[in-house]
């Protein structure tokens, strides 16, 4: 996959927002020296929404279920959903059933993270693994039992949320609109407009 380049943003005059893979030398409102020239708003990089997998432990991840959201993803594209445990390894539940050695896969994905705030960091952990191993050998997700709509990532995922047995989180996961309401869509819209300005970056280079 290649690598994702970095975003910048600064603002000179006309109260237009600059956006580059690079600082430009030149203003492209004005065409003024940006090097020898006051600016309304510094340089600074655009914060990008996606993570790497590996480095998220204790979260849940998303990605396109093919390609890969800079360059490939639509917005009805189909989402694949997975658990991170606290070692920072990807929980997937697909049609080859249960796996957990396709972390690499997720180097680029979104991430739904900080689930529970209010708990001792190590503790939590330690229950989300317990849980998550729990869940895991359930014989729900044999191979056998995956059905691309009815029993998929996605039901593995809020299976887990709903046995982690936490007030608000749980609630959410009883029912997949509404837990794609509160914890996946604002997601994926923030990303969208990411997505969009760096296309759009792409197509000018
Ligand atoms: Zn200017």
């Amino acid at each position: 996959m290649e690598g994702e380049k970095e975003v910048y943003c600064l603002e000179h005059c006309k109260g237009k927002k600059i956006f580059g893979f690079q600082i430009p030398n030149h203003c492209p409102h004005c065409a003024e020296d940006l090097k020898n020239c006051e600016l309304k708003m510094p340089p600074f990089r655009v914060p990008s929404p996606f993570g790497n997998a590996k480095n998220c432990p204790c979260s849940i991840v998303l990605k396109p279920t093919t390609g890969n959201f800079l360059t490939d993803y639509k917005k009805s594209d189909n989402l694949h959903m997975g658990i991170v445990s606290s070692f920072g390894t990807v929980y997937e539940f697909d049609m080859d059933g249960l796996r957990y050695d396709k972390t690499y896969t997720w180097s680029r994905c979104l991430v739904i993270k900080d689930l529970n705030k209010d708990v001792d960091k190590n503790s939590w952990a330690q229950y989300w693994d317990f849980t998550l191993n729990v869940v895991a050998g359930q014989d729900n997700w044999k191979k056998i039992r995956y059905d691309e709509d009815r029993n998929n990532c996605f039901s593995f995922v809020l299976a887990f949320l709903r046995a982690l047995q936490c007030p608000e989180l749980s609630h959410y996961a009883r029912d997949r609109r509404q837990f794609c309401e509160k914890y996946v869509l604002p997601k994926t819209a923030f990303a969208a407009k990411y997505i969009s300005l760096y296309r759009k970056l792409l197509s000018q280079t």
